[in-house]
């Protein structure tokens, strides 16, 4: 018997009572390897020592200030410190509590940046289908993943989509990674066209898609022409890095890798590693001077916003996470997990592709290989999966059903930064029973 409104209800959950490193243990003693760092937050392992001690360190002296009236040292150090690690260009920082939160204010900053400089007219967002930027109403708004927006539509701001970069599904058998990413280029400057240059606002997009697709980077330049394109409108670019930023996919920034820096980015998840709700958005000098020389005022706020406690968690796992030897892990133990993925399941008839960059991983499931026709979404296969994975003492994030026409079923997998070699195998081999034992069910 509960009492929580569980997000499925009816399932029995096991009680976590503690976690060290990547386990986490059940109240009954069972111990599961964090295989997906639970929805990609646990960064930099659990009850991490350094951190624990930052943050009892911060309890001690102080728990709550207002923004209003306070700022702190451990909100300020933090922003110093993602300043100094963020692509050249993000200058200015805005501490929320997660991620929905920090789509939120990116959308109004956004918003509020063209009204200051006197182009109150631009209010269009263009996102892209199969996508996923949070469960508020601006964000739900926002993501293009239809089965979680389906009911809600009715009550959803409008926002207009274009397709995803997702090569294994769209790309065509002789369309080089460079064509492909020029048309779907070619087709967001056409939805800006369609929409009046003058009225949109900003383009928002994941550099590496996470929750909607399992794990699926850009092809080729696709960001670099998103960039130009953006900047031929005068279109704000916001990449939303709340999943597959912080250290993630290699690097601190993912779209370090696509070559390009968005005028706002929003993280979260990774940046509090867990330890503590915390998000923030980046953006850029001339964002942050519209605000100074115009109304002097971000015209936003919550009540959390630069927790003291939150900050100084983060602050310590962004320390952490900016040492060369745990990126180096990242990318050692990303290579280890995509090739070890690659021969436990290759020859696997049901798993169509292995993708993703640094620990951040996607496997997707499809009936057949030659035609990619996905499972009948019915037999509901991704959570079929996430069960026999836990009965392994395995956690991993699988996501399915009705995208965009699309059925599919994948499986997320992102463990903490701090994984070594043989709990990565581990990962493999309980993954590739449980996929086995799901699909024979
Ligand atoms: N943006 C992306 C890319 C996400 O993956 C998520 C969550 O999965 C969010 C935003 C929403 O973050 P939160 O669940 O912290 O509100």
């Amino acid at each position: 018997m509960t009492r929580i409104l569980h997000r499925s209800i009816g399932v029995a959950l096991p009680h976590a009572a503690s976690a060290q490193g990547v386990y986490i243990t059940d109240t009954m003693g069972r111990r599961y390897l964090d295989g997906s760092g639970g929805a990609a937050v646990t960064s930099v392992g659990h009850a991490h020592p350094e951190v624990l001690a930052a943050m009892r360190s911060q309890i001690d002296n102080l728990c709550y200030a207002h923004t209003s009236f306070f700022t702190t040292d451990a909100a300020e150090e933090l922003a110093e410190k993602l300043v100094d690690l963020a692509p050249e260009g993000l200058d200015y920082v805005y501490l929320v509590s997660g991620g929905s939160e920090a789509v939120e204010a990116a959308l109004k900053m956004a918003r509020q940046y063209f009204v200051e400089i006197n182009q109150p007219q631009r209010r269009h967002i263009i996102a892209r289908r199969q996508s996923y930027h949070g469960n508020t109403i601006g964000a739900l708004a926002t993501g293009g993943n239809a089965m979680r927006r389906q009911q809600f539509q009715p009550i959803l701001p409008e926002t207009h989509h274009v397709s995803p970069c997702y090569a294994y599904r769209d790309k065509g058998i002789d369309e080089t990674p460079e064509a492909y990413a020029a048309r779907l280029a070619d087709e967001l400057e056409a939805k800006i066209l369609e929409l009046g240059p003058d009225e949109v606002m900003a383009f928002v997009a994941e550099p590496v898609v996470g929750a909607t697709l399992g794990a699926v980077a850009s092809e080729a330049d696709y960001f670099k022409r998103v960039r130009a394109i953006c900047d031929k409108y005068g279109v704000l670019l916001i990449l939303d890095e709340v999943m597959c930023g912080m250290g993630r996919t290699g690097t601190v920034f993912a779209c370090e890798q696509d070559g390009v820096t968005p005028d706002i980015v929003t993280i979260a998840k990774g940046l509090g590693g867990g330890y503590q709700p915390i998000g923030a958005v980046m953006l850029s000098a001339s964002i942050y001077a519209s605000f100074a020389n115009g109304s002097g005022l971000f015209q936003h706020g919550h009540t959390y916003l630069g927790h003291p406690v939150a900050a100084a968690a983060a602050n310590k796992v962004v320390e952490i996470i900016a040492r060369p030897e745990t990126l180096a892990n990242v990318n050692a133990m990303g290579a280890r997990l995509q090739s070890g993925l690659e021969a436990a399941l290759g020859a696997f008839p049901y798993v169509g592709d292995i993708r993703g960059r640094g620990l951040f991983r996607g496997i997707e499931i499809v009936a057949d290989r030659e035609s990619k026709v996905p499972f009948d979404p019915a037999r509901k296969l991704h959570a079929k999966i996430k069960r026999q994975a836990m009965a392994r003492g395995l956690v991993s994030y699988p996501m399915g059903g009705t995208i965009d026409g699309i059925n599919g079923d994948h499986i997320l997998l992102a463990p903490p930064y701090i994984i070594e070699a043989s709990e990565i195998d581990l990962i493999i081999e309980r993954i590739a029973e449980s996929i086995d034992a799901a699909i024979a069910e």
